[in-house]
């Protein structure tokens, strides 16, 4: 690969590996386990002396070092760690460098199940969370202490679109020495490199955008090479969160037309939202690319586009909501992300 490579080249040959059979489409290593020539092979292997070579597909697999590969070129990371789901690329990420003891201040908007993560478990296990408006830089400096080892938040959050400003938190958790963990699902690689912007570790779920037709769950961690191969990699390879070698091609494959695909759904959403807002029947319409959102003018500095998910919030109640979800013609109702576009 070649650094001068646009993002769209990045996402279509980054990372291939041909086999000796020379095949167009990667292939998928239908995998768990390798086989070695001797007894020394095999240990050589197991003491990780040969370089980039596969041992157990709980560690690795050539399918998925191949979706890993072409990631981390698109978002620039040195290395990256694929797993089974977003959830474990977020469980894997905040468990793996954090310990009893530590402190982590996080953005209170999340997604629910980071939400069970940072508020529940993490304190199970003697990690003490302090949460923050994370619109407001304020109330980061003011939660951060010197016991603080991470801060984590959703850059576009989820489902209420708001945007927080990496490179003002990452100065902020960098003055402490604190790692920056940012969960970049909604703003997506396409519109936004956070780790440009200052954070430290990427985390996506490839279930989302990446998939982005709806058929396999999948998640990555993106990072330093000393992140990825001394804290994350220990963790997940002997805790079983490793990503299906053949969920890994079809990510392989979505992150071919990944850019196609992102530009086209912000483009929409910009439209529907700018017909949508004003709308009689509706209380609001929040999408960052309006000029009314709360947050406009960095979303338009930090992000390329203002992502591809807009929020409604109706008139009337929840029988508004359910009347509005019943007529919907085309649109279907269902709770994953961009599946059909
Ligand atoms: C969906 C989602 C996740 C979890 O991803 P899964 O692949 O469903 O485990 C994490 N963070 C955000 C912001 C999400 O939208």
């Amino acid at each position: 690969m070649s650094d001068s490579w646009k993002p769209k080249t990045k996402l279509v040959h980054a990372g291939s590996r041909r086999s000796q059979y020379g095949e167009v489409s990667e292939a998928i290593f239908l995998t768990q386990g390798f086989v070695y020539d001797t007894a020394e092979t095999a240990e050589a292997r197991f003491d990780n002396l040969g370089k980039d070579e596969f041992i157990y597909a709980r560690y690795g697999n050539p399918t998925v070092r191949m979706f890993e590969e072409r990631i981390a070129a698109l978002e620039g990371a040195e290395d990256a760690f694929a797993t089974a789901s977003g959830m474990a690329a977020v469980n894997g990420a905040l468990f793996s460098a954090l310990k009893a003891g530590d402190h982590v201040v996080s953005a209170k908007a999340l997604f629910g199940s980071c939400l069970y993560i940072v508020e529940n478990l993490l304190p199970r296990f003697g990690v003490e969370v302090t949460f923050v408006e994370g619109t407001d830089l304020m109330d980061w400096r003011a939660a951060i202490r010197p016991d603080t080892k991470l801060c984590f938040l959703e850059a576009l959050s989820n489902p209420t679109l708001e945007v927080i400003d990496i490179a003002g938190v990452a100065e902020i958790a960098h003055e402490n020495d604190a790692l920056l963990v940012v969960d970049n699902v909604f703003a997506t690689p396409i519109f936004q490199r956070s780790l440009a912007l200052g954070a430290d570790v990427v985390i996506y779920s490839a279930t989302k955008h990446i998939d982005g037709h709806g058929r396999c769950l999948g998640g990555v961690v993106l990072g330093t090479q000393d992140f990825i191969r001394k804290t994350l990699e220990p963790y997940l390879k002997h805790t079983g969160g490793a990503l299906s070698p053949f969920n890994a091609w079809v990510m392989l494959k979505g992150l071919e037309t990944l850019d196609l695909r992102c530009h086209a759904q912000a483009d929409s959403c910009l439209e529907i939202a700018t017909a949508l807002e004003g709308h009689a029947k509706l209380e609001r319409t929040i999408y960052p690319g309006l000029t009314s959102h709360a947050q406009h003018a960095l979303a338009a500095k930090q992000m390329d586009k203002a992502g591809t998910v807009l929020s409604l919030v109706l008139k009337g109640g929840q029988a508004g909501a359910f009347r509005f979800l019943n007529a919907l013609g085309i649109i279907l109702i269902s709770n994953n992300l961009p599946n059909r576009w």
